[in-house]
């Protein structure tokens, strides 16, 4: 299998758009999670196996992080430049407390499918 892996290896930007569209980087394959929280172990359809070692994860949860400071950054400064300067505080916290607690759930699939391309196109590539 793994001849065929190396012949037929997607792109390293495959791998990572893949990633992003939360399937597998190796076949493309959907339906990696069981919910929306909680990744198989392998690709269903090549078995390619996502956590390889204790910490494989360490990548996801930095990526998910980014992803959430990312948006908070974003909307912070339009809703600044947007209201300045009377800036109103309440509405302010009220829009932004919440992408601070639900950024990391939204984001939580396409971390862990992100960071597995990543760690197939860009860190261990074999
Ligand atoms: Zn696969």
């Amino acid at each position: 299998m793994n001849d065929r892996r190396a012949s037929s290896a997607p792109s390293r930007g495959r791998q990572l758009a893949r990633g992003l569209g939360m399937r597998c980087p190796r076949c493309g394959s959907g339906n990696l999670f069981h919910h929306w929280l909680h990744m198989v172990p392998n690709c269903p359809h090549c078995g390619l196996v996502f956590e390889r070692k204790d910490g494989d994860w360490t990548g996801a949860l930095v990526i998910n992080f980014a992803l959430t400071v990312a948006v908070f950054v974003v909307v912070l400064i339009a809703l600044v430049a947007a209201t300045a300067p009377q800036i109103p505080v309440a509405p302010l916290l009220a829009v932004l407390v919440p992408i601070t607690a639900l950024g990391p759930v939204v984001g939580y699939p396409v971390s862990k499918t992100l960071w597995v391309a990543i760690e197939r196109a860009v860190l261990d590539p074999l």
